[in-house]
């Protein structure tokens, strides 16, 4: 047999040091019945617990353990990216080191890469004993996200993920700063699977994302992944001006040239109020067109690569797969 292929399992760790030899363990044992190599790349994202040393002391029993220490906290998407960025393997799978994502659904994820997908997903079902408001408000984020994104979002996507070389390579073209590496996933688009999970809870410490921090992540999603809020002001503007023009008019006419047909008996102020509408609703449209141009500028500085391509197949490949898919067929 050819050598033993190479999995990248990703952790971005933060004050995890009594979640980390448990987790170890668990993918060690795990790859024991696997015919896969594994090199397990802990991110320390700055903890102030001994994290540190606890990885270093199991990298001299374990020779797949590697560590990458940032030198404070950068977040764990940069946590992530910076995993994937080191990742050698022939896929890479990305999990948290709370041990919410269980290690035991490894093999179904690799299952799901041999079969063909390119990007497997961890689809989290949430469980009954989750508080029902974080069940709705993330119930709510995904509606809404589906309403405004550009790009499509799949409800209940977790980062517990997996991504093949060529969704990586693909991944490391992206230079924008502040990212959401699920949602960039996302976009890369590639062939996709999912697996489903109920989440178990948080084995030891607490988590790091408040509800302050979740509403933040959410409404950076919002605006990194669509225009929408960035128009509204343009929107309301034309509403505004379409409402208060013809009213204006009404008014005028009524006032000055029709002489109170209406029977309101319209004020000079009403008549003041709606011209300050009006112009306001100016105000507010032309903010919608500079918000246009300020969408382009944007577009451009997150620098986003134009295409994504899939990596080129060879002719004796492509005879091969439709051999596969005849042989299947038949
Ligand atoms: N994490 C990190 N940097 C941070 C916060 C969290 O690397 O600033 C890691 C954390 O150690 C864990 C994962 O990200 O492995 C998920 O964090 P947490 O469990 O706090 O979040 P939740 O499960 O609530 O999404
Ligand atoms: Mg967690």
């Amino acid at each position: 047999m050819t050598q033993k292929q190479l999995i990248s399992i990703i952790v971005p760790v933060r004050n995890e040091s009594l979640n980390i030899p448990i987790l170890q363990k668990a993918i060690q044992k795990r790859f024991t019945s696997l015919p896969y190599k594994y090199e397990l790349i802990f991110v320390d994202d700055g903890s102030r617990d001994n994290s540190v040393e606890v990885i270093q002391t199991l990298m001299a029993a374990d020779q797949g353990v590697r560590l990458l220490e940032f030198a404070r906290n950068f977040g764990k998407e940069a946590a992530v990216s910076a995993g994937l960025h080191a990742a050698r393997g022939e896929a890479a799978i990305i999990m948290d080191g709370d041990m919410q994502h269980p290690p035991h659904l490894i093999k179904d994820f690799l299952m799901r890469w041999q079969r063909g997908a390119e990007v497997v997903v961890g689809l989290r079902e949430y469980s009954q004993k989750e508080s029902w408001f974080k069940r709705w408000s993330s119930k709510q984020f995904y509606k809404i996200m589906g309403k405004v994104s550009d790009t499509k979002i799949t409800p209940n996507a977790t980062d517990y993920r997996l991504l093949d070389r060529s969704a990586i390579e693909a991944f490391k073209q992206m230079t924008e700063r502040n990212r959401i590496t699920r949602g960039l996933i996302d976009w890369l688009g590639f062939s996709r699977d999912y697996v489903r999970f109920e989440a178990s809870p948080r084995l030891h410490g607490k988590a790091a994302y408040s509800y302050k921090l979740l509403f933040r992540l959410a409404l950076h999603s919002f605006t990194a992944h669509s225009f929408l809020p960035l128009k509204l002001a343009g929107y309301l503007g034309i509403l505004i001006l379409l409402i208060s023009g013809p009213l204006g008019v009404y008014i005028f006419l009524d006032k000055y040239m029709l002489h109170n047909v209406s029977g309101f008996n319209f004020s000079g102020t009403a008549l003041l109020a709606v011209i300050l509408l009006f112009l306001v609703g100016i105000i507010l449209s032309c903010l919608g067109l500079v918000s246009m141009y300020i969408a382009r500028i944007h577009d451009e500085v997150m620098n986003r690569p134009l295409y994504v391509v899939k990596p080129e197949e060879s002719a004796e490949q492509i005879a091969e797969k439709l051999n596969e898919e005849e042989a299947g067929a038949a």
